[in-house]
């Protein structure tokens, strides 16, 4: 049987060692930590929680319930430490950090078919004929490794920051104020345009360029690439740059005229159901108080309701879409997995139940076995299909939500008007899925 090699002692890296060795495997568990820290971690520790202590919502038929349900039923080693040494906290599952941390690295030295390696990986054997390897480094992946990484995937394949341009509620979108077209009227009318006239203008300019950044930490301090460049860091160049950049006007008339509006922001459909746009080119760095207050000065936003707003931050992670397979493999080099948020998943819980579903199939490919992908109607099979099927060009990292899970068909969902009655169906469905696929399994035999 082929051996395993993780590295990452984080959350995802430790999650794929249990499994693994669970499974029969002989595992190396790689962590460079105390040699060499990341600028977030504090510890040396296992399964360190960065910053906050919640494993987010345990509210049933929610999706973060979803996805942690599915967890527990295939035996997730973290989040039973996790649920053992739960704090309270309302409908969230927040935890003990010191203590799941101890938890974890008990675990871990008790399973003796993991062996803890301190050091800093730095090169990758995509060629090796009895190693498998699970690269689970996370957002804060040492440099050279990152390097090692660009070198088998290519120097374009690895983005260093996430940059998220504001969601907006398309229902709460005030539709007399803004219209429908593309550019010069080609191709279909897809985007919603937002359009200013001068003095509308200049009282948003005024407002953006006053806004409260968040406060970058030492090692955040943002080397801004010129292609993500947040808006109000464009705005402060000057007072017409964003006028011929992402709210250039030209070739959005208004319908029926031939007059121009002064600046337009355009409003890009998010998901299939329409029911959500984000603001193009409107990526940013400001308070979320204040970009309330000023993304509704765009005339059609007076009353939106945001659904997530702008953010710029570290992290490393890879276009899954186009170097992945649902097994979490390399396509190029089918030996190397990639698990947690360096694959493009965001959050604790989401990094935990991708290192569950990449031990498992290591394990499988180790032992000869070819893994089935974890089904779609799941949460986990959601959140796979996201990463490797978004559109690659605009893939950034995700959460579980609903949005990613497979909606129910037309003729139920015309039927079931409540949303919440929808949610539990969607959950039933999932939790049902999943079972079939673990109990089908050769792992379970
Ligand atoms: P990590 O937990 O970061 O684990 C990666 C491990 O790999 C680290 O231990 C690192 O030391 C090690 N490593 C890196 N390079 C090498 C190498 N070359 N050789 C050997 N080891 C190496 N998510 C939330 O849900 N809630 C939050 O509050 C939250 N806050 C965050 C705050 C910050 C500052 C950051 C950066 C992220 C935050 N996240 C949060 C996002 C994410 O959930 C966490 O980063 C999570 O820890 C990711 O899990 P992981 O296993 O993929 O990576």
């Amino acid at each position: 049987m082929k051996k395993i090699k993780v590295i990452g002692g984080g959350l995802a890296g430790p999650e794929a060692a249990l499994q693994a060795a669970r499974f029969g495997c002989e595992v190396t568990l790689h962590e460079m930590r105390p040699n060499r820290s990341t600028e977030a971690h504090q510890t040396s520790d296992f399964a360190e929680l960065v910053c906050s202590n919640s494993l987010k919502s345990e509210s049933e038929n929610t999706a973060p319930w979803l996805l942690k349900q599915e967890m527990r039923i295939a035996g997730s080693a973290l989040l039973k430490e996790a649920d053992a040494c739960a704090v309270p906290a309302g409908h969230a599952l927040a935890v003990d950090r010191v203590e799941f941390s101890r938890r974890v690295a008990e675990r871990i030295a008790a399973e003796p078919r993991i062996t803890v390696v301190r050091e800093e990986v730095t090169s990758l054997d995509e060629n090796s004929e009895d190693t498998l390897t699970i690269l689970a480094t996370g957002p804060l992946t040492s440099p050279a490794l990152a390097a090692e990484l660009q070198r088998l995937t290519g120097a374009d394949q690895l983005a260093f920051y996430d940059s998220i341009a504001p969601v907006v509620d398309a229902s709460t979108i005030n539709m007399d104020r803004v219209y429908f077209k593309a550019r010069w009227d080609k191709g279909s009318a897809d985007y919603i345009n937002c359009p200013f006239t001068k003095e509308e203008y200049d009282v948003f300019y005024d407002a953006l360029v006053a806004a409260h950044e968040v406060e970058a930490k030492e090692w955040e301090k943002l080397d801004y690439f010129e292609g993500c460049l947040p808006i109000e860091e464009i705005a402060r160049r000057g007072r017409d740059t964003l006028r011929f950049g992402c709210m250039k006007p030209v070739g959005l008339r208004y319908p029926g005229t031939e007059i121009t509006p002064y600046a337009v922001v355009q409003l890009r459909q998010e998901n299939l159901r329409a029911d959500s746009y984000n603001l193009v080119g409107f990526q940013n760095h400001i308070k979320f108080g204040d970009q309330q207050r000023i993304l509704r000065l765009i005339p059609g936003l007076e009353n939106a309701t945001f659904l997530r707003y702008g953010q710029i931050h570290r992290n490393t992670y890879i276009n899954s879409p186009t170097l992945l397979n649902e097994q979490l493999q390399l396509r190029q080099h089918p030996n190397i997995f990639i698990a947690g948020q360096l694959s493009g998943v965001e959050g604790y819980t989401e990094s935990i139940a991708g290192g569950m579903l990449a031990g498992r199939f290591a394990a499988s490919v180790a032992r000869g076995e070819t893994p089935e992908p974890a089904p779609r109607l799941s949460a986990h099979g959601s959140l796979v299909h996201y990463i490797t099927h978004a559109e690659a060009k605009r893939f950034q990292p995700a959460n579980v939500t609903f949005d990613l899970l497979l909606p129910l068909e037309e003729e139920l969902r015309k039927k079931i008007r409540d949303k919440k009655e929808r949610h539990r169906l969607q959950c039933e469905r999932g939790l049902n899925a999943w079972r079939e696929w673990l109990d089908s399994s050769p792992l379970s035999a």
